[in-house]
C-alpha cells in the first residue's frame, strides 16, 4: 500500500498527500463545510467519512460502466489512494432541474425540470469566484488542449449523468445538479477526478422533495449530517 508522505494541498474539502508512490496522492476527506465561495464555514463531525464512503460507492459504480476514474482504493473511513493527474481547473456542472445559481442567473423558476440536461462550465478559482465560462473562455485560458478535450468531458459529464440519474431514481432520490472534475493521468487520458458526494451534487427526496444535501447548511435548514447519512443509506439499499 501507498505510504502517506508531505501534505501536498490543502483544499475546502479535502487534503492531498504524497505518498512513497509518484503516480499516486491520498486524498483525505473533512468535515469542514463551506458555501458561497467560503464566506459560510461550518463542520459537522463526521461529513468527511460519509462523503468518502458515498463517494467511493459512485466512482465503483462509474467505473463498472466503464468510466475511468482518479480512484484506486479507499484504505481507511476518510482516505482513499487516487491517481495522481493534472487537474483542468473547470467546475463541470451538469443541471436537470433548475435551482441555485442558474434560477438566480436566468430567472427559471426553482424546481423546473429543464427541456434536456445542461453542461455549464466555470474556471475554478477562488479569486474569480469561479465564474461562468464559455468554450472559447476555456481555450483562451488555456485550461484545455483543443475544443475536442472539451467535447470529450461534455460527453463524460452526460454518460455521467446517465448512470446517476437512473441510479438515484431507483433510490428514491432525484439527481437535481451535480459538480464534476476532470484530470488528465500520466497516459495522457481524461479520468474523472474528485469526489461526487452531497457537497458537490443536489439530491432531492423524489416524493417530498426533500433536500438531502449541502443546501442545507448553505440555506440553514439544518439536519445536514442526517441529510448525507440518509443518502447513504439509500446507496447502499
Ligand atoms: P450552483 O451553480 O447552482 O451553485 O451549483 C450547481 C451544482 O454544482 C450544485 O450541485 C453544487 O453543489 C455544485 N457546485 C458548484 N460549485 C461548487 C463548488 O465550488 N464546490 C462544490 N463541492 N460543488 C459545487
Amino acid at each position: 500500500m501507498a505510504k502517506k508522505l508531505n501534505l501536498l494541498y490543502e483544499g475546502k474539502g479535502k487534503k492531498m498527500f504524497n505518498t512513497d508512490d509518484d503516480n499516486l496522492l491520498i486524498t483525505e476527506f473533512k468535515d469542514d463545510l463551506t458555501a458561497f465561495n467560503a464566506e459560510k464555514k461550518g463542520s459537522e463531525v463526521g461529513k468527511g467519512a460519509l462523503n468518502c464512503k458515498i463517494s467511493t460507492e459512485i466512482f465503483h459504480l462509474l467505473e463498472k460502466e466503464g468510466i475511468k476514474t482518479h480512484l484506486i482504493e479507499t484504505i481507511s473511513e476518510k482516505e482513499q489512494v487516487v491517481k495522481k493527474c493534472q487537474i483542468i481547473p473547470i467546475e463541470v456542472i451538469t443541471r436537470n432541474v433548475a435551482t441555485g445559481s442558474l434560477t438566480k442567473r436566468l430567472g427559471i423558476q426553482e424546481g423546473t425540470i429543464l427541456p434536456f440536461s445542461v453542461v455549464e462550465f466555470c474556471y475554478k478559482n477562488d479569486e474569480l469566484g469561479d465564474p461562468l465560462i464559455n468554450d472559447e473562455h476555456c481555450l483562451i485560458l488555456n485550461l484545455v488542449k483543443n475544443e475536442k478535450d472539451l467535447e470529450l468531458i461534455k460527453k463524460i459529464a452526460r454518460q455521467i449523468n446517465t448512470i446517476l440519474v437512473n441510479f438515484f431514481n431507483s433510490k428514491g432520490l432525484r439527481l437535481i445538479d451535480f459538480k464534476l472534475e476532470f484530470g488528465i493521468d500520466s497516459d495522457g487520458n481524461m479520468i474523472l477526478a474528485d469526489e461526487i458526494s452531497p457537497d458537490s451534487c443536489r439530491f432531492w427526496d423524489s416524493k417530498t422533495n426533500e433536500k438531502l444535501d449541502k443546501d442545507r447548511f448553505r440555506q440553514d435548514l439544518g439536519n445536514v449530517k442526517m441529510a448525507y447519512e440518509e443518502v447513504l443509506k439509500r446507496i447502499l439499499s
